[in-house]
């Protein structure tokens, strides 16, 4: 990590995305920590209803909401009692408030990847719990951080647990990041039935709550395709050093192996509160009133090898990461695409996989990308995604 690392006694802290689950449970922190934490800023996508409660229990000053129309609504049903601004110009403008410390960047999709760049050139730390942003752009940004001297935090569990076990320890003494998969629902399913498993199925996480898109990608493995790139750019080490091992109780939050054949592990129960606490407390610890991990009850941990022939996605995100450039933003964006159809039931589970395979074997690779250059990718992938499905 790089830039300041003195101890902010309390973080002001801008929450992107705070209706969603990630959002809830840094709201959850925020309580139980009010000596350290203070919330003064809220952006949604559309839930309106939702941010406007949130305003009320925080007593923010701030709000945004991307989508205009429900701003609109939101700015009558607060009647101008909060500050409000709308779309990414109003993200852009909580993210870049003189008063912030941090902000948690927790939208899904691209729409934080603007936003979270503001906050680095204005000097601010930020909070990573947006996969796109550093799969994306993870070299931008990571530039950026380095260039304005502030701190990129990641909140994933993985990746909280690789910087908890790093803790500022030269990349040169890493030999591997182990980061852990829970398999998803499907981790002992036979291959030949991967094509017939229902929505239902694949919405049902054997160990964490979270978004349906993420649940989704949880059950392809993309989720953890997705983190190997999240990690790689993170800290900075190649896709070689990049490692998977499934382990069913997620309990185990991921694992450094350094040079001397030492490994640590960072363990927890599993509640996203642990990772966001340390991304806000950092470099400190303060106690808190989560619960603690239970090692009798738990009985074992277990972990075996993924499957990467009947989940290829690991192999796409392994390929995507060793040859950066836009190719990491095309498998981000086919899977959005494959993922939204697969949610609305139009599509079987496989072809999740076999779009976003198709759009990168289509791709025309642009290497050290601008933004532009990396959003303009994104955009190619949907349509390309799109029409694949369209055509099958
Ligand atoms: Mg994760």
């Amino acid at each position: 990590m790089n830039g300041k690392t003195q101890a902010i006694k309390q973080k002001k802290l801008v929450v992107l995305g705070s209706t969603g689950s990630i959002g809830e449970s840094a709201l959850k922190v925020a309580r139980d920590l009010p000596e350290h934490m203070r919330l003064i800023a809220l952006a949604a996508n559309r839930s309106a209803d939702k941010l406007t409660q949130q305003v009320k229990d925080t007593g923010v000053q701030h709000a945004c909401l991307y989508d205009e129309a429900a701003c609109k609504e939101f700015e009558s049903m607060t009647g101008g009692s909060v500050a409000t601004c709308c779309g990414e110009e109003g993200l852009i403008e909580l993210a870049t408030l003189p008063e912030a410390d941090m902000v948690l960047i927790a939208i899904v999709g691209t729409a934080g990847l603007r936003p979270a760049l503001a906050a680095i050139e204005a000097g601010k730390d930020i909070a990573v719990a947006s996969k796109e942003i550093l799969v994306m752009a993870g070299e931008t940004v990571m530039k950026a951080a380095r260039k304005y001297g502030v701190n990129v935090l990641p909140v994933d569990s993985e990746h909280n647990a690789i910087f908890q076990c790093l803790e500022n320890r030269k990349v040169s003494e890493v030999t591997r990041l182990i980061l852990t998969a829970s398999g998803g629902p499907f981790r002992e399913l036979p291959a030949s039935e991967l094509g017939d498993v229902t929505l239902q199925q694949a919405l049902k996480h054997p160990t964490w709550e979270m978004g349906q898109k993420i649940t989704i990608d949880s059950a392809t493995l993309f989720n953890k395709g997705l983190e190997m790139i999240e990690a790689r750019w993170l800290f900075d080490v190649e896709m070689d050093r990049v490692d998977v091992i499934v382990h069913p109780q997620s309990i185990v939050h991921s694992m450094v192996e350094f040079v001397d054949g030492s490994i640590l592990a960072q363990l927890s129960t599993t509640d996203m509160c642990f990772p966001i606490q340390y991304a806000v407390t950092w470099p400190e610890r303060v106690p808190n009133t989560l619960p603690p991990l239970d090692f009798a009850a738990l009985g074992k941990l277990e972990f075996e090898k993924p499957r990467f022939d009947d989940f290829p996605a690991l192999n796409l995100a392994n390929q995507a990461g060793r040859e950066g450039g836009t190719l990491p933003a095309v498998l981000n964006a086919a899977n959005e695409i494959a993922v939204e159809k697969f949610l609305a039931g139009a599509l079987s589970f496989p072809k999740i996989w076999q779009t976003v395979e198709e759009a990168m074997m289509a791709h025309q690779n642009v290497s050290e990308p601008s933004l532009e250059q990396i959003l303009e990718a994104d955009q190619w992938a949907r349509r390309q995604a799109e029409s694949f499905l369209n055509n099958a």
